[in-house]
């Protein structure tokens, strides 16, 4: 049995050396010449590379939409802003520009207020633990990363005291002078809901400071889109008791129901004391 099946495998796996055969090597120069036909957005490896795309979902397609001049216009504005250099200090601190991530369609935006170490390095925002508990968020309200935006306020990771590690927060002048781009984008992606990442957010979209407690969970405007102030990721990170959890997660069932989507009793129920 097992000489009829190797008798009948034999031609195919000759046939499949012979092409293999056939095949011309790659050459650097043939490396070069495929490298030159790509368009542009190819030639750096795109921040998502590597990570493990999810299945596309069975909800509404909230991943697409009809292109009304804004991809073109958003490349445009990518361009733009990463080579920025409004900020001399952060031009000479930086590693690049993080522009942000996601869908030109999205209908949920979030910002959070600079990239960090982690975000400096690889060009998208919210990719260290603050931002992995983000991702999390992002999956209990049945929507992936690839569905919505992340974006910052300040698109250059702020520059630490020489000999210092770690992250500071952005300065308010900072943030006034980056603002700018951050309210183009959010011009052309047109998203329904901005969710607002921490105070320092909140302070750099309204360029004034509030308190937590008379913003969280309440709904702001941002240049007549809803505005949802919620604590930042990294603070739900140092206070993990279910009572802060759900004060966020309160947060995004209402975002969830401002933007019409269906919320299971399962969803309703996240972080909730058991009885
Ligand atoms: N914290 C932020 O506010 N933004 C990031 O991109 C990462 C961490």
């Amino acid at each position: 049995m097992f000489q009829q099946a190797l008798k009948s495998t034999l031609p195919i796996l000759q046939s499949m050396t012979k092409n293999l055969r056939g095949t011309p090597k790659a050459t650097k120069e043939s490396l070069e010449r495929l490298k030159a036909s790509l368009p542009p957005s190819f030639e750096k490896t795109p921040p998502t590379a590597g990570k493990i795309i999810q299945p596309a979902q069975a909800s509404p397609p909230v991943a697409s939409g009809q292109d009304d001049g804004r991809l073109e216009r958003l490349e445009e504005l990518k361009k733009q802003i990463l080579s920025c250099t409004l900020c001399p200090h952060l031009v000479k601190s930086r590693t690049q520009v993080v522009y942000g991530v996601g869908n030109p369609f999205a209908e949920l935006l979030f910002v959070g207020e600079a990239p960090g170490e982690e975000e400096d390095l690889k060009g998208e925002p919210f990719i260290g633990k603050a931002g992995q508990l983000l991702t999390k968020i992002i999956g209990a309200m049945e929507y992936t990363r690839e569905d919505i935006f992340i974006a910052n306020v300040l698109k250059c990771r702020p520059d630490m005291p020489e000999g210092e590690s770690g992250n500071r927060k952005p300065k308010p002048a900072e943030m006034a002078t980056c603002l700018p781009w951050l309210t183009k984008q959010i011009d052309l992606i047109k998203p329904k809901v901005i969710v607002a990442l921490g105070l320092t957010a909140v302070e750099g979209l309204l360029g004034e400071p509030r308190t937590m407690r008379d913003v969280r969970g309440q709904w702001l405007d941002y240049h007549g889109v809803p505005l949802m102030p919620t604590y930042h990721p990294a603070y739900l990170l140092r206070n993990q008791t279910l009572a802060e959890k759900r004060k966020v997660w309160e947060d995004m069932l209402l975002v969830l129901e401002k933007l019409g989507r269906p919320i299971s009793a399962k969803q309703r129920g996240y972080f909730l004391e058991k009885a």
